[in-house]
């Protein structure tokens, strides 16, 4: 009796066998006989007018029957017959990955009428097709984040169909956020980016589902937010977060689509231990010190730039999905927007990942906070009246026509943007201030300020070290002054 070898991706039709055995003279009957025993597996194998699939080949011990007889070619008792499915235009990375692809095709979600109409320019092409818009539907994302990196990741994938996205983000729109964040609008600003973000994106597909998490992620709430999710896509501007999504997403077997984006420059990689690949913690075993990478709030970032390396975090989403292509696991894209270049890294695992190498020391999340040496509440120093002056006070002093020498400590570029010149407030970058405080008369009643309150702080203690004791900090810097005293300066 001849036998009939079933790909993995076809043998749940099958009970799990490996092979079946059949009857017949030749393939045509053997195939017959096939799926008279297991008539679901007819529509994997032939289309509607009862035509073999293309995609699918049939093997005689080692030769196609299409350089044969086709289904006439004859077959005897001792003939291993096999199929072999192949996707239609397909580069699947390995052969595993393309049965597993391919074995999603089951109990897939049908697209009704409206979703076939929009989708059309995915379902003509043959490495997305039905079965690809399919599968979209059936995926889950989540989006930590919906900001910079969120906003073109939101937009593309609403639009591509992915069914389910879940957007984690605890954020207000603000003025500042407009340059860059697309998926919010002036009318949003003071609005939860949240809701913004779920009207927007509601609107772009009302045929998928958008579920908001309004809280940051912490290691107490992450593994039970992305454990609903088939792929995270890292979206954050800080390294707790992005240690916790990595350390949640490699803990629950899950891919980590990685961007960041700095200035002119960006990167994008893919993490998926499970995968084969290597873990954010593999390319970076250990955070920079807090303040020694400068945030995108403090060094600034192309507007365009979170658009590019999104797009890019979106492509490689909808490939793992579809099962199409090369993706980035294994490979760290970076990108110079400057000079307009595209550069790639190798990545390789790191058998000494206390994450995910051969002896794995991190086992469940930590605290990332003390991870990324950040002391709870950093941000913002106590209250303490000794060293602090808060907007309001400044002014009542000023008003009072006390004498107050006010130092701004920011940058130029920013002293353009906004100053307290009126009040004769004088610039002295920070990282000039160790040479220039012969300029400074320690007799004076000094306050210091920058944007938020952060280097101003730095620079008070250069002064207080050198025996400077009139001095204040301006409690939230700049911000706050344009908050709380005068509301025609522009915020940045
Ligand atoms: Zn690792």
């Amino acid at each position: 009796m001849p036998t009939i070898s079933i790909p993995t991706a076809l043998r749940q039709q099958v009970g799990g066998d490996a092979t079946v055995n059949v009857q017949g003279n030749n393939i045509g009957e053997a195939l017959d006989s096939l799926t008279a025993q297991f008539p679901e597996l007819k529509k994997h194998l032939f289309d509607a007018s009862g035509k073999l699939r293309n995609f699918v080949n049939i093997y005689v011990n080692d030769e196609d029957i299409r350089y044969q007889q086709l289904e006439e070619t004859p077959i005897k008792d001792s003939d291993e017959i096999s199929i072999i499915p192949s996707i239609a235009g397909g580069a699947a990375s390995s052969e595993a990955e393309a049965a597993e692809a391919y074995a999603r095709t089951t109990d897939l979600p049908d697209l009704n009428k409206e979703e076939v109409a929009r989708y059309s320019r995915h379902l003509i092409m043959p490495e997305v097709g039905m079965e690809g818009q399919r599968k979209l539907k059936a995926a889950s994302i989540l989006l930590v984040g919906a900001g910079g990196l969120g906003s073109p990741l939101g937009l593309y994938l609403a639009a591509a169909g992915v069914g389910r996205l879940g957007i984690v983000d605890f954020d207000v729109v603000d003025h500042s956020n407009l340059q860059r964040q697309v998926l919010h609008g002036t009318k949003d600003v003071g609005r939860p980016k949240l809701r913004s973000a779920i009207d927007r994106l509601s609107d772009i597909n009302p045929h998928i589902q958008i579920d908001g998490y309004e809280f940051a992620l912490r290691s107490e709430n992450a593994l039970a937010v992305i454990n609903e999710y088939d792929i995270i896509i890292d979206g954050t501007d800080n390294f707790q977060t992005r240690y916790l999504v990595n350390d949640a997403s490699v803990l629950l077997g899950k891919p980590n689509v990685y961007g960041s984006i700095f200035r002119f420059d960006g990167q994008a990689s893919v993490f998926y231990p499970k995968g084969g690949g290597p873990c954010y913690r593999c390319l970076y075993p250990e955070p920079p010190p807090p303040g020694l990478v400068p945030s995108c709030a403090e060094g600034g970032v192309l507007g365009i730039l979170p658009g590019i390396i999104g797009v890019i975090q979106a492509t490689e989403a909808i490939k793992l999905i579809i099962g199409q292509g090369e993706s980035l696991i294994g490979r760290l894209l970076l990108f110079d927007a400057l000079k307009m270049k595209f550069k790639e890294l190798k990545l390789r695992r790191n058998p000494g990942c206390p994450l995910c190498g051969e002896n794995p020391t991190i086992k469940e999340l930590i605290d990332y906070d003390q991870f990324c040496g950040i002391a709870p509440h950093a941000e913002q120093p106590p209250a303490a009246d000794e060293w602090e002056i808060t907007p309001a006070q400044l002014k009542e002093r000023l008003d009072r026509g006390e004498r107050v020498t006010i130092i701004d400590v920011r940058e130029p570029h920013e002293w353009q943007i906004v100053n307290l010149e009126n009040y004769g407030s004088r610039l002295i970058p920070l990282g000039q201030f160790p040479n220039r405080i012969n300029e400074l008369n320690s007799e004076d009643e000094i306050v210091l300020h920058c944007k938020m309150g952060g280097r101003s702080a730095k620079a008070y203690e250069v002064l207080k070290k050198t025996g400077f004791k009139k001095i204040k900090n301006l409690k939230g810097g700049i911000l706050a002054w344009a908050d709380q005293v005068d509301r025609s300066l522009p915020k940045y």
